[in-house]
């Protein structure tokens, strides 16, 4: 990329005024170098930034845009919905829409709630979890992030992570004093958590694809036996989909494994690219959240119409005949590319691709857990995302960061990106 001039002029400027010059961290580069590129306008599967390069865009808002960028159908909603008036505070017949939708869609989802964000859902499943089990301890993966709510913000995965930070200051010992952190994919692990915990475990939470240490999904047997321990131990099983949800399956981790989860959350597709978050799962545990039952939690701008437009315009497009595979086919066809790419420059490299996420993991050994994946090389990781970024690709600035594919992506577009990996990975100063 020839010139930044713009996005470093924007960006010393933020500084000034957000911290870090962002709204979120990752977004800063900070695990890659250099300085973030402020984006202009996205189209399809492009983004243009504000010196007017275009590239290939593979984070899509991290998650979110399955459609791509400024999808018609998408727009269109969005737009009707805005000239109704933005928001009510009052119930809409776009909330019934769309949880019609979402609970037509994810197994084991009887009623839902729809919030702002990821991170609300999460912490507020946690809420009704222990509301329903009259228990307090919670277990999570090391590398799993669930949002940065403060009992969720032990041992996270995702910007966290980039950050080299084990946890956040500010975070009181006690919000985490009933979190049990254990590694992912180690069944063991849990059963001696569940074993040392007499008063009993109210949840045990995860991404059933883990997404935020990259794409690591789960070993043969892991979530069938997490059903089968929770259930002998009374605890709820809670699938974080916020990232996998319409993304690993058109119906989310549990069609793809064929497990049920008692709460599941959601986040990103459901949202269109506006802010929309849900939670959600069996009746007799849903009807606890208030007003039908005691356990309180609200939002003045939740279910939204603009954004409930966004995720019912997403949703529906996305059930098309054919449109989800369409996503999952280009990632698996970049995913194959990407692989043969490197064996003819021979550099060691994973690529774990799921549905319509993969991630590109620099080592010979497999990655199943957070430490596998930080053990993977991150310096080589930066070099080919910069090497990348002057050939017209963007992809998350992050090795943690699963990439993302959407529908708009096409045949030319993931020629492109395998010529320019081909040609990252045959450039001298990447063996250095
Ligand atoms: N849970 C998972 C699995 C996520 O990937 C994320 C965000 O990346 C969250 C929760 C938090 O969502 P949000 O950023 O919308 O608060």
């Amino acid at each position: 990329m020839t010139d930044c001039r713009e996005s470093l002029r924007l960006h010393k400027e933020a500084k000034l005024l957000l911290p870090g010059g962002v709204d979120s961290p990752v977004r800063a580069f900070a695990a890659v170098g250099g300085q973030p590129l402020f984006v202009a306008e996205g189209s399809g599967p492009f983004i243009r930034d504000v010196d007017g390069n275009r590239l290939i865009d593979y984070v899509l808002s991290y998650g979110p845009l399955i459609l791509g960028h400024a999808e018609e159908s998408v727009v269109e909603a969005i737009s009707e919905a805005a000239l109704k008036g933005t928001s009510f505070g009052a119930p809409s017949r776009l909330e019934l829409e769309l949880a019609r939708l979402v609970v037509g869609s994810v197994p084991a989802l009887e009623m839902v709630r729809f919030v702002n964000s990821g991170t609300e859902a999460t912490m507020s499943a946690i809420r009704v979890a222990r509301a329903f089990t009259g228990r307090d301890k919670i277990i999570k993966c090391v590398g799993n992030y669930h949002g940065h709510a403060d009992a969720l913000l032990a041992r996270a995965g995702s910007g966290v992570a980039t950050l080299g930070l084990p946890d956040s200051p500010g975070v009181p010992k006690g919000a985490t004093a009933d979190t049990i952190v254990v590694p992912y994919n180690d069944l063991e692990a849990i059963k001696k958590a569940v074993r040392r915990s007499p008063d009993g475990i109210a949840a045990i939470i995860l991404e059933p694809v883990a997404g935020n240490m990259g794409v690591v999904p789960p070993v043969a047997g892991y979530l069938e036996s997490l059903r089968q321990l929770t259930e002998d131990c009374g605890a709820l099983l809670i699938f974080d989909e916020v990232m996998t949800g319409f993304r690993v399956h058109p119906r989310g981790a549990q069609a793809l494994y064929g497990v049920q989860a008692d709460l599941i959350t959601l986040g990103k597709v459901i949202g269109g690219g506006l802010p929309v978050g849900a939670y959600g799962g069996r009746r007799d545990i849903m009807e606890l959240v208030a007003p039908a039952g005691p356990v309180y939690q609200a939002g003045t701008l939740s279910g939204n119409p603009l954004a409930m437009a966004a995720g019912i315009a997403t949703l529906t497009a996305l059930q098309k005949e054919g449109m989800w595979d369409q996503a999952a086919s280009a990632a698996s066809t970049l995913a194959k590319g990407i692989g043969e790419a490197a064996k003819r420059a021979g550099i060691p490299v994973q690529l774990p691709c799921v549905g319509t996420m993969f991630s590109c993991f620099f080592t010979e050994e497999p990655v199943t857990d957070w430490e596998s994946a930080s053990k993977c090389d991150s310096k080589r990781f930066a070099k080919v995302f910069h090497g990348l970024l002057e050939r017209g690709v963007y992809l998350p600035p992050s090795q943690f960061e699963s990439c993302f594919l959407s529908t708009s992506h096409k045949e030319r577009q993931i020629t492109q990106t395998i010529e320019g990996f081909e040609a990252v990975f045959r450039s001298p100063t990447l063996r250095l």
